[in-house]
This record gives structure tokens, C-alpha cells and sequence, in this order.
């Protein structure tokens, strides 16, 4: 069976990167984050102490750092210059700088070319922002996931286990970050011509899962185990 890649945009909180495992591990597929690529370069400036508005100093850091992406049982791990911080990237010190250091070409340019290494194989779903415009223009099957603001908020407010903000102040900043990755320059989030509009809102996990893998199926012919 030839394998094929997936590309999964949305904004924050679509439930991206839960339905891509889900629909990787149904597959056989490895799951990418691209996201946490993003959070990565972020964590590792804040603990550099980078003045994250200097271009040239983030792309000094990005160049240097040594980024690898596991998969595991727990979901994907990441380890930066030896060391795992697959939790350290979800902290909300990160939530606030990572739009800013992710409108960065020299640091898009970076993951990009590593995202596109990961993926020539095929055999990939992937989820972000710019996956179906630009990073995989070229995936058999490309879905772009929403949920209206609220509901967004809420899903990722029910998966923080000790919450920092309120949920008013989540949703704010899940806005916020909407706002900056959908007007960014580089590559903003935007809906591929070609994508698969899913608005999860009224929708539960399995319900989105099923229609992913259906459009998976309908792709490789209904083969796919
Ligand atoms: O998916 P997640 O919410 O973890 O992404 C964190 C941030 O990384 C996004 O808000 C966005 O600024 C950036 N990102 C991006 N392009 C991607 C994936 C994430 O710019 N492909």
C-alpha cells in the first residue's frame, strides 16, 4: 500500500495535534508536531535570556541548537541540545513568545526544510499552520480543523491540569495568537485552496477522527489499516 501525507492546519486549540496522533496511530503514520518545533526555538531563546524581538540573535540561536523530534509512547518527545523538554514547551511563558519568534523567516526557513525532510518518505501527518500552503503543498490529503474561539478555549482550558489564567484569559490569548499567525507575513495561517474545511465545534474527537480517516481511506483506497 503506498503511503501518503497529511496535512493538518488550524488555529489554536482545534484539537490539531490530538486528531493527528490519533489519525498517525490508526495509520501506522508518524505524527508530527510541527508546533512544538516553534515552541522549541522559543524555550530555548527565553533560557538563552535572547532579546526575542533580535532577529539576529534568534537566528544565531536556531542555527546552533540541536533539535530532534521521538516518537513515543506519551506522544511526541523533544529534545534540544540533549535535553528533554517536551514539558517545558507548554509553559505560558512560552504560550506569549512563540507567535512572535514564529513570524521570523530565517527561523520558519530552518524547521521548514527539516518538516519537508521528515515528510519526503511519506507516511506523515503532520499538523501547524502553514502545512498544507507550504510546507507539503503537495500532501494527498490536507484538512484544515477549526472550532469557534469558546469552544477552543474550553478544550484547552479541560487539558491544563494546573491552570495558570482564567478561561476568559485563555481564550483571549488563544485570540491573540489567532490574530498574529493569521497576519504574519511568512507564511500566515490560511486555508489551502485544496484543504478540507472541518469545524469541529459541534463536533466530538471520534466524529473528526472518522472524517480524517475517511478522507484517508478515500485517498489510498480504502486500504489503509
Ligand atoms: O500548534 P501550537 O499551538 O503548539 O503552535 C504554537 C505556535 O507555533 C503557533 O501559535 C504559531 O505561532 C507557531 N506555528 C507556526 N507554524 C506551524 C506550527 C506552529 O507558525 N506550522
Amino acid at each position: 500500500m503506498d503511503k501518503i501525507n497529511v496535512a493538518l492546519d488550524g488555529p489554536a486549540g482545534a484539537g490539531k495535534s490530538t486528531v493527528a496522533r490519533m489519525v498517525a496511530h490508526k495509520l501506522g503514520y508518524i505524527y508530527v508536531d510541527t508546533g512544538a518545533m516553534y515552541r522549541a526555538v522559543t524555550w530555548k531563546a527565553l533560557q538563552s535570556g535572547l532579546d526575542i524581538t533580535d532577529e539576529s540573535s534568534v537566528r544565531d540561536c536556531v542555527e546552533r541548537m540541536h533539535l530532534v523530534l521521538h516518537p513515543g509512547e506519551t506522544g511526541q518527545q523533544v529534545i534540544v541540545d540533549g535535553e528533554n523538554i517536551t514539558t517545558f514547551i507548554r509553559s505560558s511563558e512560552v504560550n506569549q513568545a512563540v507567535s512572535q519568534i514564529s513570524q521570523i523567516p530565517s527561523v520558519r526557513q530552518r524547521l521548514v526544510q527539516m518538516q519537508k525532510q521528515m515528510a519526503a518518505n511519506k507516511g506523515v501527518v503532520m499538523d501547524g499552520r502553514d502545512i498544507g500552503t507550504s510546507v507539503l503543498p503537495d500532501a494527498e490529503v490536507k484538512v484544515f480543523l477549526t472550532a469557534n474561539p469558546r469552544v477552543r478555549a474550553e478544550r484547552r482550558y479541560a487539558e491544563l491540569e494546573q491552570p495558570e489564567m482564567t478561561l476568559e484569559e485563555l481564550e483571549e490569548e488563544i485570540k491573540r495568537r489567532d490574530d498574529i499567525d493569521r497576519n504574519r507575513e511568512v507564511s500566515p495561517l490560511r486555508e489551502a485552496e485544496d484543504a478540507y474545511h472541518l469545524d469541529s465545534s459541534e463536533m466530538s474527537l471520534q466524529e473528526v477522527v472518522d472524517a480524517v480517516l475517511e478522507l484517508c481511506m478515500d485517498r489510498v483506497g480504502g486500504g489503509a489499516e
